[in-house]
């Protein structure tokens, strides 16, 4: 099977200042993990390693550069999955961890859970030797300053930042999906949530099925956008569902998010894998930044 794999940096209204930005990060983390897959390794490996790239990139909403919370914290939520054996793990309203998507795999392969969420996951990233950062390793100044002027806002809705471009911003949840020489599939996906969420707030990205998904009899999926929408249909898993009903990547992308919008009203995007090997992308957000290396080593991006 020929390597593969395709990213995403956050589906919103990217507004032209973070464009190049955007598309710079989703092309460092597509290039981390198919530098990877080339070697040998595996595609969970693959996903892990894009999705820390993208983390240590303060463009995007996840590990570092992430959004804060109501009460001025770090909350992280990040997933992985294996297609092969259906193995998952995650973390959610996690704090002070540099690369969630690395104790979410430490969770899938080093415990008998899925998910563990907030002190809990930190008393097991000591127990497993994943070191603690400082708040200010994750905080970057520009989160701060639109942290104090959420504050000063009478009204702040959520939606909004999905569906309005807004010069000046930059943010945006990250993923991943990937298949390797063997034909396995792994998807996963990090976030730092939505600007001033309350506390324990978690969104669709450290839920299987919903955040990412991935089944090697179906495909791999990885999703961003709204998150109390994407949780309420399952988006990552109604994709796959229907690449295994024989509809392409892409096709299968615009299906669930159609289903998303007409049931509940939401938006995201998504970017997808099946068993074959061929990539595909769909969002119904102003934009979406996404990189891909597909089979033949072609690479393409976008936003
Ligand atoms: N889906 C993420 C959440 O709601 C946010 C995003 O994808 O931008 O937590």
């Amino acid at each position: 099977m020929e390597p593969a794999m395709i990213v995403h940096g956050g589906a919103w209204g990217i507004p032209d200042d973070a464009v190049d930005a955007h598309l710079r990060g989703v092309s460092s983390g597509a290039e981390a993990g198919h530098g990877l897959l080339r070697r040998g390794q595996s595609a969970l490996d693959a996903v892990e390693a894009a999705v820390a790239v993208m983390e240590d990139d303060p463009t995007f909403d996840a590990g570092r550069g992430a959004f804060l919370n109501k009460i001025g914290q770090v909350e992280l939520d990040a997933m992985i999955m294996d297609g092969n054996g259906l193995r998952a793990g995650a973390v959610a309203a996690v704090r002070n961890i540099r690369n969630p998507v690395r104790l979410a795999r430490a969770v899938m392969e080093r415990s008998r859970l899925v998910l563990i969420a907030g002190p809990g996951a930190n008393l097991f990233a000591r127990a497993v030797g994943v070191p603690a950062c400082r708040t200010q390793d994750l905080l970057v100044g520009r989160e701060l300053a639109r942290w104090r002027a959420i504050r000063k806002k009478k009204r702040f809705r959520v939606r909004e930042i999905f569906d309005t471009i807004q010069a000046g911003q930059r943010r945006g949840t990250v993923g991943a999906v990937a298949i390797d020489r063997r034909g396995d599939l792994a998807a996963a996906t990090s976030t730092g949530g939505v600007p001033h969420k309350p506390p324990g707030r978690v969104g669709d990205s450290p839920i299987v099925g919903a955040g990412a998904y991935a089944d090697n009899e179906t495909g791999a999926v990885s999703a961003t956008g709204w998150g109390e929408p994407i949780l309420r249909v399952l988006l990552s898993k109604t994709a796959c569902d229907l690449m295994g009903d024989g509809l392409s990547p892409g096709t299968a992308c615009r299906r669930a998010l159609s289903v998303m919008r007409r049931r509940v009203d939401g938006i995201g995007g998504l970017v997808a894998m099946d068993r074959r090997g061929r990539p595909g992308f769909s969002f119904n957000t102003p934009r979406m930044a996404w990189a891909c290396v597909g089979p033949g080593g072609k690479r393409r991006k976008g936003i």
